[in-house]
């Protein structure tokens, strides 16, 4: 199984139950739990509203340490996503 990464918000779901949810309960291999708790985004956001939102848990997470790499990060990776794409 290939990794899927949420279009969204690019947090890998490694675990089934960190996928989305459609309406009818079934799961959105396309996007994360968070992002898509229930048949639609949980937020309606603009792309940098997102990349606020995740700076937080990538620095506290480790992932990045300090908000400047966090955002150069969630740069690469966020406008190549579904959600954002133009
Ligand atoms: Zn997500």
């Amino acid at each position: 199984m290939s990794e899927k990464v949420c279009q969204s918000c690019g947090m890998l779901m490694e675990e089934e139950n960190m996928l989305g949810k459609n309406s009818d309960g079934s799961k959105n291999e396309d996007y994360c739990c968070y992002c898509f708790p229930n048949g639609d985004f949980s937020k309606d956001e603009t792309m940098e509203e997102m990349i606020q939102t995740c700076i937080p848990f990538m620095i506290e997470d480790g992932t990045c340490k300090d908000s400047e790499a966090a955002r150069a990060m969630l740069m690469s990776i966020l406008p190549n996503l579904k959600r954002w794409k133009k």
